[in-house]
C-alpha cells in the first residue's frame, strides 16, 4: 500500500490555519495529527481531539521515552508531535495533516525528507493582529506575546532555506483552502509517489 503524505502547515498563531484546514476537510479527507502539549485547553477544545494535554512531566516522559518526533516551546508551553501521530496514519495509506510551527516544520524535514510543507501568510500584519484580537481566545498580554513570536517567525523564515516548499496567503479562507488542495494534488501526481508506471505498463499490467 502507498503511505499517505506528511503535510505541515505553519502560520503565525491568528493567521487563520484552523480556519483554512476546517474548510480543507470540504475538499479533500486526512487525519489532523493530535500534538501533546503543555498548555490549558481552550474553552470549547477537547483532550484527545484538539491535543492531548498532559502536565510537564508527563511530556518529558514521552520526551525520555523517545516517543516524540519533534517538540518546542511556545509562549512558555511544551508543544510535540508523536511518533504514533504520524507513522500510524501513513501506513494506512492515509494523509496526516500537522498544524506546527516552523521549529517543528523543520524538525520535521529532518526526520521525514519527503514531508511537503505550506507556509500560510496572513495578507498583512494589522489583519493578523486584528484576527488574533477578533478570536477573543486570548488575553492582551497573550496577544502580545503570539504577536511578537509571529515576527521572529517570519525574520527566521527570511533567512531559511528549504524548509517550506509552498507559500500560500490566506486572503480568503476558500481561496486559501483551494490553493492547499491543489498543492496536495499535485503533490500526489510526483514522479517519485506514483512508482515505476513505465514497466508496469511494460509488463502488461494496468495502471
Ligand atoms: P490559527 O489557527 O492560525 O491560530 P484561527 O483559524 O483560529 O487561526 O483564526 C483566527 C481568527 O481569524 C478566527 O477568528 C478566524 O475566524 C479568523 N479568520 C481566519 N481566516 C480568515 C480570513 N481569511 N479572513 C478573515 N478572518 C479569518
Ligand atoms: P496554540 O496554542 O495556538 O494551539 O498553538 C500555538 C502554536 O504551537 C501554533 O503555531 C501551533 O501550530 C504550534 N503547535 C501545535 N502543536 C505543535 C506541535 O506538536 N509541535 C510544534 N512544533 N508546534 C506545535
Amino acid at each position: 500500500m502507498k503511505k499517505g503524505l506528511i503535510i505541515v502547515i505553519s502560520a503565525p498563531s491568528g493567521t487563520g490555519k484552523g480556519t483554512v484546514i476546517e474548510q480543507l476537510r470540504q475538499r479533500r479527507s486526512f487525519s489532523l495529527s493530535v500534538s501533546h502539549t503543555t498548555r490549558a485547553p481552550r474553552q470549547g477544545e477537547v483532550d484527545g481531539v484538539n491535543y492531548h494535554y498532559v502536565s510537564r512531566a508527563q511530556f518529558q516522559a514521552l520526551v525520555d521515552g523517545g516517543k516524540m518526533v519533534e517538540t518546542t516551546v511556545y509562549s512558555g508551553n511544551c508543544y510535540g508531535t508523536s511518533f504514533a501521530a504520524v507513522e500510524d496514519v501513513i501506513a494506512r495509506g492515509e494523509d496526516v495533516l500537522l498544524e506546527i510551527e516552523v521549529e517543528g516544520g523543520r524538525n520535521i524535514r529532518k526526520k521525514f525528507p519527503e514531508a511537503v510543507e505550506i507556509y500560510l501568510f496572513p495578507p498583512s500584519l494589522s489583519e493578523l493582529e486584528r484576527r488574533l484580537r477578533g478570536r477573543g481566545t486570548e488575553s492582551d498580554a497573550a496577544v502580545r506575546t503570539r504577536l511578537d513570536r509571529a515576527l521572529e517567525e517570519l525574520d527566521e523564515l527570511r533567512a531559511e532555506e528549504g524548509v517550506y516548499d509552498y507559500f500560500v496567503v490566506n486572503r480568503q479562507v476558500d481561496q486559501a483552502a483551494a490553493e492547499i488542495d491543489a498543492i496536495l494534488r499535485a503533490e500526489k501526481l510526483r514522479r517519485e509517489r506514483q512508482g515505476d508506471l513505465p514497466t508496469r505498463l511494460l509488463d502488461g499490467g494496468a495502471l
